[in-house]
């Protein structure tokens, strides 16, 4: 081919973009580099926003997240070798959580592989422990193909993380503009959608049989049924039926925290006493204790909704329900219909749930309203609910992490709205939080974006704050500076012994350090705040200029506990 006839040819990274477009990938994230530049380049002229990341790792959490947010895949991109490497925590991540993520990461040269090239490295072996699906375009003709694979299998059933792999000699192939239309309506054709087993109308109608004869009827509901978008099926559940309902962590806003029939400030007496719980894209993991007792009782009996058939088998409930969670709550609420039951505000059992959350809420508002200075945990926290959902409140999505400062918040914060929380998740996945903050803002716009973090959470990323000045994201970070994991030193007097004893304590960072200067060397507004008058002028100002802000509060380092709320498990 002459210079002229090559330079009409498409390349790989050229043909990469342009299915992404078409298979309707609108955002992506990642780090750009050897051999992926023109790639990420190629996506934008395509109408792609690419949200450019300093590390692969923060930019894989920001993709496993969006793919919760959005129900579409999050799409990583990464260079190959190392960057592969780091972003291998974000593809683990939206694998533990259920949550559907492409990573797409460039290759060494396919000739060259085995000789010790430029960050070589079998990149399918590496993704294998944590992808449902993966696969390496050997040829520029496979890349449309591939890549519509990777997006449909990220969603299909349970959704997960996939990998493709494109080698460097792929990406630089070139092919006709005529062929690589043949090559995109191919893979664009539409793929037939699996028709999955038929909802069994027997164990439907047994589910309404055991609801209905439960004295302490329970519904527990989690991040798949938030997922799923099934909240306007649980509300219509719960309201006719009357049963008392409690959300896991991030499936909180389904239904308000603040509705009557909400068991969340009752959490231990529900789960302790209840003889039957339906529980629906919540896996029985340790985040619901195993659904073992002491904390459930020996005798409840579970039904199970869950898209994946394998959890049902794990688990082994009284009664499994595979399937999406909306459709199954829908074939629930139409076999109910006909002969409908509801317990009533003075049943006994949602009476004594409903006083049991009445006597713990006025417990711990009692708590709240003793402020302590310097900070506690609890007094920033309540300072920060009522500025999140007092009048005219920005509603905000809501990131946490860290040990108490994710604990506090959870029980402290309110959730009203479906999918307005994220936090370290199934994993309890530290160094989240930028991540989550910079992929909520992309896939809400508009919204406001508040982080309650750590310090060492925050410190996984920090340097991504650079990232939410350089787009101007309505992303509040506030950091609860106890300077440390778990703060301070806390160490024993016989464990400060040896040649290193001098050594500042493993669990402690620089005291009281000027973290909200890290978001000024950007250009990003930065408030430090050690008293109640310091954080309700930081919160108000930030929150109504919706502009990247740091806000860190000054936490007193002994006032948490040692691994928060797990501290058996250390
Ligand atoms: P949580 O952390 O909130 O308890 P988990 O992540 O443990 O939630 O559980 C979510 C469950 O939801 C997973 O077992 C997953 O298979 C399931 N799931 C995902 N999508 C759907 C869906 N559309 N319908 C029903 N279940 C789903």
């Amino acid at each position: 081919a002459s210079p002229a006839e090559t330079l009409a040819l498409l390349d790989g990274n050229s043909l990469a973009a342009r299915a992404l477009a078409l298979a309707g990938v609108q955002h992506m994230f990642g780090v750009v580099g050897i051999p992926v530049t023109s790639l990420a380049t190629r996506a934008v002229a395509h109408g792609i926003r690419f949200i450019a990341f300093h590390n692969e790792q923060s930019a894989g959490y920001a993709a496993s997240a969006y793919g919760f947010l959005t129900a579409r895949p999050g799409v990583l991109l990464t260079v190959s070798g190392p960057g592969c490497v780091h972003g291998l925590a974000g593809l683990a991540n939206a694998g533990a959580n259920c949550w559907p993520a492409v990573m797409i990461s460039g290759s060494c040269d396919q000739r060259d592989v085995g000789k010790g090239d430029f960050q070589e490295l079998d990149q399918i072996a590496a993704v294998q422990p944590f992808v449902k699906f993966s696969a390496k375009a050997t040829d520029i003709y496979q890349i449309p193909r591939l890549v519509f694979a990777v997006m449909s299998h990220a969603v299909e059933g349970r959704p997960g993380g996939c990998y493709l792999d494109l080698p460097s000699d792929v990406l630089h192939q070139r092919i006709s503009e005529a062929e690589a239309i043949r090559v995109l309506a191919e893979a664009e054709n539409p793929r037939v959608r699996e028709i999955g087993d038929k909802i069994n109308n027997t164990d439907i109608e047994k589910a309404v049989g055991l609801l209905r004869k439960a004295e302490r009827p329970l519904i527990v509901f989690g991040k798949g049924a938030a997922y799923a978008r099934a909240e306007d099926s649980l509300k219509k559940l719960i309201e006719t039926t009357g049963i008392p309902f409690l959300p896991t962590p991030m499936g909180k806003g389904l239904l308000p925290d603040s509705h009557p029939l909400a068991a969340t400030a009752a959490r231990t007496l529900a789960i302790g006493q209840c003889d039957v719980a339906l529980v629906v894209g919540a896996r029985l993991n340790w985040l619901l204790h195993f659904g073992e007792p002491p904390r459930w009782s020996s005798d409840v009996k579970f039904i199970l909704v869950d898209i994946s058939k394998e959890e049902i088998e794990l688990r082994k409930p009284y009664l499994g329900l595979v399937g999406d969670a909306a459709e199954i709550l829908n074939s629930i609420i139409r076999e109910i219909k006909d002969d409908p039951f509801c317990l009533g505000r003075s049943h006994p059992w949602v009476e004594a749930i409903s006083k049991k959350a009445k006597e713990n809420v006025a417990k711990m508002e009692a708590q709240l309203a003793k402020v302590v200075v310097p900070f506690n945990f609890l007094t920033p926290m309540t300072i920060i609910r009522d500025a999140i959902h007092g009048e005219g409140s920005p509603a905000p999505i809501l990131v946490s992490e860290g040990a108490n400062t994710m604990d506090v918040g959870r029980s402290v914060l309110v959730q009203n709205e479906p999918r307005t929380r994220l936090d370290a998740g199934t994993w309890g996945t530290m160094g989240v939080g930028l991540g989550y903050c910079i992929a909520a803002a992309v896939a809400s716009p508009g919204r406001l974006v508040v982080a309650v973090e750590g310090d060492s959470g925050f410190g996984f990323s920090a340097i991504e704050v650079e990232t939410l000045v350089r787009y101007q994201l309505p992303v509040i970070v506030i950091v609860f500076n106890n300077g440390g994991v778990y703060g301070g030193d806390r160490r024993n007097a016989d464990e400060i012994t040896g040649p290193h004893k001098d050594d500042p304590a493993p669990t402690s960072f620089v005291p009281e350090a000027a973290y909200h200067t890290l978001i000024e060397a950007f250009g990003g507004k930065g408030y430090v705040a050690a008293t109640p008058e310091e954080l309700k002028f930081a919160l108000s100002e930030s929150f109504s200029a919706r502009k990247p802000a740091v806000v860190n509060v000054i936490v007193d380092p002994y006032a948490g506990a040692e691994s928060g709320r797990l501290q058996h498990k250390n």
